[in-house]
């Protein structure tokens, strides 16, 4: 019977440095050696200013990385040493970035497995003993297989290697809880005795603090699929309400009062069905078009539109988004200040992938609106970054903001563009003081709203009695046609991983 004792990540982003840390503190016994070949990375990671920024993950960090952990031992390491890193681990779990390939066969939709074959080819450079290589990055379904033909062509002598698949389901911004308490750990491996064995070796490190019910174990064919199948299901129920939000705009439905009795139903559950600008993160967008690409190499052409139109959906939710607020505005955004709360792609964390923040912006700017942002966890920089500019320049028409009342003086109208709890708790206080350049009956409107026994805004929100157009999570298009105050902007519904 195999067993693990050293773990190396190959990996240190948003998946391989929380989950790294968890495994070190929930398991004392195990070394666990983190490496990165981005100097910067690794550097932030010893310090406590972590290149990630979630929950309880610097808490987390600190007990095995500094030895304050009961035990006092230390236990995580992080290194830019690849060599020694792999050479001192029985086990390496590669947790690498598998963007959407940007060019060649299946650009735009195939998942880009370039560093993961570069990692396999330094795992059998460097490996001088067996070795269990385990896939933590989301993978087209095949990818096993790929690693182990590497593997074995490129191996020294009498070395072994046995691959699994172990997708990673945590949620960013509640990734210390989702890897604590798992809903399920998957584990993909061959059917071989040495498949088997190495599958149970690892399923013994998650026992330690997953009930055994939850560690599910299959073939790696299937734990591969079941990744991109997750995301694509996830991604759908968005879609879902989405795709509906748009039939109540048409008949006087209320989209929150639907998914609310939809998901009350115990088979669907309440989950992912909020109506918003779209999906965004690194994740949903870029496995379902995976998804998609296998389906076409597959000769499944209506099961690949069906993928597809998930996708679509989303990208016209997004563009709806800038258009009602133009047409709000008379089509003429010319030189009128906007606020945009929140520029991460959901709250909990600093990560701005495919955050539908940037295209809001980008539109609102492309229609020559001036633009106030404000995010408690993304950098300027970053901001700046993403939406095309240097480093410190935007030409004028974009202020990033100290706090959510900056960001709000003098704008005609505030978008919440993620679920950050200080925007959705009390925006009125936000609000309140801020001088505007809008003026509206709003007070009127809620109370009208109000009577009728239909939430103004989404329940926790309302507009400002004196501020500009405030649009945000959840706030229906019926509420816009009853009070005629608020646009139905909504802020996103988040991609889990
Ligand atoms: P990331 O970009 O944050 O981190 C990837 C890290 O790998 C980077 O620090 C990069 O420098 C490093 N790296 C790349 N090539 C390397 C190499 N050859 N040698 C050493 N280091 C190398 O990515 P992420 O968000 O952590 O995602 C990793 C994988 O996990 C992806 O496949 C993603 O789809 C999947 N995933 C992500 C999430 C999520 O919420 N972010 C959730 C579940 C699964």
């Amino acid at each position: 019977q195999r067993s693990i004792s050293h773990i190396c990540f190959i990996g240190a982003g948003y998946v391989g440095g929380p989950t790294a840390a968890v495994l070190a503190r929930e398991c004392p016994h195990v070394q666990v050696t983190v490496v990165d070949r981005n100097a910067e990375r690794i550097k932030a990671w010893k310090s406590d200013v972590l290149p990630v920024s979630e929950p309880s993950l610097l808490d987390v960090v600190r007990g095995p990385r500094d030895g304050l952990n009961a035990e006092k031992r230390r236990n995580l390491h992080f290194t830019t040493d690849l060599e020694g890193s792999i050479q001192a681990a029985d086990t390496i779990m590669v947790a690498v970035d598998t963007p959407t390939k940007s060019r060649g066969t299946g650009a735009g939709y195939s998942l880009d497995i370039g560093r993961l074959e570069e990692v396999a080819m330094s795992i059998a450079q460097y490996a001088t003993s067996d070795k269990i290589v385990v896939e933590k990055s989301t993978v087209p379904v095949g990818t096993g297989h790929t690693i182990s033909n590497i593997l074995m062509d490129n191996s020294r002598v009498g070395v072994n290697f046995e691959v699994l698949s172990n997708p990673e389901f945590l949620a960013e911004g509640t990734a210390i809880c989702d890897l604590l308490s798992p809903d399920r750990v998957l584990i993909g491996s061959s059917d071989t005795k040495s498949g088997l064995s190495a599958a149970q070796a690892l399923a013994d490190v998650y026992a330690t603090w997953v009930p055994r019910s939850r560690i599910i174990t299959i073939n790696l064919f299937s734990s591969e699929l079941s990744k991109l199948a997750a995301n694509a299901m996830l991604a759908q129920r968005v879609s879902s309400a989405n795709a509906l939000s748009l039939v109540c705009e048409a008949t006087g439905a209320n989209i929150d009062q639907v998914m609310h009795a939809v998901g009350s139903d115990s088979r669907i559950g309440p989950h992912m069905l909020r109506s918003s600008f779209g999906f965004g993160g690194s994740c949903f967008k870029k496995d379902i078009l995976s998804l998609v690409y296998l389906c076409k190499s597959l000769h499944l052409d209506d099961v690949a539109s069906y993928w597809q139109s998930i996708s679509d959906i989303n990208e016209t939710q997004k563009s709806r988004a800038v258009s009602r607020i133009v047409s709000r505005f008379n089509n003429s955004m010319g030189g009128k200040k906007v606020a945009v709360l929140g520029f991460a792609f959901k709250e909990g964390t600093g990560d701005t992938r495919e955050s539908c923040s940037i295209d809001l912006v980008k539109g609102l700017l492309h229609e020559g609106a001036l633009v106030n942002i404000y995010d408690p966890y993304v950098d300027k920089s970053q901001i700046l970054k993403d939406l095309g500019f240097g480093e410190e320049s935007s030409g004028g028409s974009v202020k990033i903001c100290q706090s959510g009342e900056e960001a709000c003086e003098h704008t005609v109208a505030v978008l919440v563009a993620t679920n950050w709890d200080m925007f959705r708790v009390n925006p009125k206080a936000l609000m309140n003081g801020v001088k505007s350049s809008y003026d509206d009956t709003n007070g009127e409107k809620e109370a009208s709203s109000k009577a009728r026994g239909v939430p103004y805004g989404n329940g926790s929100t309302s507009c400002s009695a004196t501020g500009p157009l405030y649009a945000s999570n959840g706030i229906d298009s019926t509420t816009e046609i009853m009070t005629d105050n608020c646009v139905s902007i909504n802020s996103l519904e988040n991609s889990s991983e």
